[in-house]
């Protein structure tokens, strides 16, 4: 294997644990100048970048590499004097053989937003995201026609993106003289800050409003972002009137999203919503087929079904094993038995399959209901506090069987009483709060991907 297909299928396997912003931020323009036993030495285009990888990536990169087979001991970043500048033309000249690998970031078309690996005709569609599957595919049919806003929410890695993806590659392609916009919340945010501070912030909206098509990913990024929130409603409504048709996706419903406007919530719950849940055993084999497919890898019955038994709710995840196996073969030049896969996929579901724990617990939670873990723990006798830290608790005494004494002690010392009774009450309101159960429901499926 060369230094360049090697490089890139070490991307592949970050990018999977990386935001496609960070992504992009770290890993643009870098590439391995030599590999020795000892040492891979990458170039990078600045000391700062240099640094970052060094304290961030390296261990990381490195435990790719050595699951890998490649015995390298360190890693050295060196600042490269020319930027390469055809490095995006590069990654397209690939051989076919990688192509499956190459980096989504940098394929990404600039003014759509939309990367054409994304399509209906690679997306497997079984019983838990058949709603979603049909929802979209009707809207890339006749947009701004049937459902507007679609509202699709599910736990990372279903395949929300890709669902999202495809509905504006397939308008694109049906209707090409329709304007398509895909972006993330995160990035739209960005966008309207920087814009409101520069005075752009007319030129962005009329961008937005020229669009035919406007897709959303990850709007629970939206919350307690409120001067974004308000921009975007004005969007959403311009858009609205004029038929055109809004698809958002989120982890979850759009009732759950904290620190969402009351009339953002209520827009979005305007049109269709559809849920992803996880997929089954036989539909996770039919991923992993299509996935090994598409990347030109064989792989057996035995050990495709090895793989789909113990990797079950996070389809990146599935499509991970199946890169680093890929990665494996690429580099020993040889077919794995599957023992070796065991191995391998067991090193990888323990790294990302971390154990839970109460500080994981209170973290998860404290995310969800987007406060700091320190709020959840502190006295704060506030309501938007208190309801998120009893179900911490409550999921400190159901899914560790802590004991209250531990429990309180876990929660800045309260006595265990406190304890007793956040069990309780939220025991009690599960049988008639369908918000508060939905919402739990939502973070135990957090659990599952830890
Ligand atoms: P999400 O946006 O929900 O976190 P993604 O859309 O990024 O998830 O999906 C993660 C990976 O799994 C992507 O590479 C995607 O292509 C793949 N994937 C997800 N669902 C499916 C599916 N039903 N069929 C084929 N591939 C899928
Ligand atoms: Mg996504």
């Amino acid at each position: 294997m060369n230094k360049k297909n090697l490089w890139e299928t070490v991307l592949a396997q970050v990018q999977l644990n990386v935001s496609p912003a960070n992504f992009a931020t770290w890993f643009k323009n870098t590439e391995i100048v030599s590999q020795d036993d000892e040492a891979l030495v990458v170039s990078v285009p600045n000391s700062f970048v240099k640094e970052w990888l060094e304290n961030k990536y390296q261990r990381n990169i490195l435990r790719i590499l050595h699951s890998a087979g490649l015995k390298v001991k360190k890693i050295d970043f060196t600042i490269s004097k020319a930027t390469p500048k055809t490095k995006e033309v590069n990654f397209s000249s690939l051989p076919l053989e990688t192509e499956q690998l190459q980096l989504d970031v940098f394929k990404r078309n600039r003014k759509t937003g939309l990367n054409p690996r994304y399509a209906f005709e690679n997306f497997v569609v079984g019983g838990f995201n058949e709603l979603a599957h049909a929802a979209a595919t009707a809207v890339s049919r006749e947009p701004g026609q049937l459902y507007n806003p679609l509202f699709l929410y599910g736990s990372v890695g279903l395949g929300k993106t890709h669902l999202l993806q495809a509905i504006g590659n397939e308008v694109n392609k049906n209707f090409p003289e329709k304007e398509t916009r895909y972006i993330p919340a995160e990035r739209l945010t960005s966008e309207i800050i920087t814009s409101i501070r520069n005075g752009t912030i007319e030129k962005i909206k009329k961008d937005y409003h020229a669009a035919d098509v406007l897709i959303v990913d990850d709007v629970q990024f939206l919350a307690g972002k409120e001067k974004t929130q308000e921009e975007f409603f004005h969007i959403f409504n311009s858009l609205y009137q004029k038929n055109k048709q809004i698809i958002l996706s989120s982890d979850r419903p759009p009732k759950s999203i904290p620190a969402l406007a009351q009339r953002l919530r209520s827009r979005f719950e305007g049109g269709m919503i559809a849920d992803i849940s996880f997929p089954d055993l036989e539909t996770r084999i039919a991923i992993l087929k299509t996935k090994a497919q598409e990347k030109d890898l064989d792989i057996t019955q035995e050990i495709c079904e090895f793989l789909a038994n113990n990797i079950q709710t996070n389809i990146r995840e599935l499509e991970g094993a199946l890169n680093r196996i890929l990665l494996y073969q690429k580099i020993r030049n040889q077919h794995l038995d599957i023992d070796k896969i065991k191995a391998l996929v067991k090193e990888f579901t323990v790294s990302s399959q971390g154990k839970i724990t109460p500080k994981k617990i209170i973290q998860i939670v404290a995310e969800f209901y987007d406060l700091k873990e320190n709020d959840i723990i502190s006295p704060s006798r506030k309501r938007e506090i208190v309801r998120p830290r009893q179900v911490a608790m409550y999921l400190l005494r159901t899914k560790l069987q802590s004991s209250y004494p531990f429990i309180a002690r876990k929660f800045g010392g309260k006595d265990h009483t406190t304890a007793i009774y956040a069990c309780r009450r939220v025991t009690e309101e599960l049988n008639e709060n369908e918000e508060l159960k939905k919402n739990i429901d939502l973070i135990k499926m957090r659990f599952m991907n830890i």
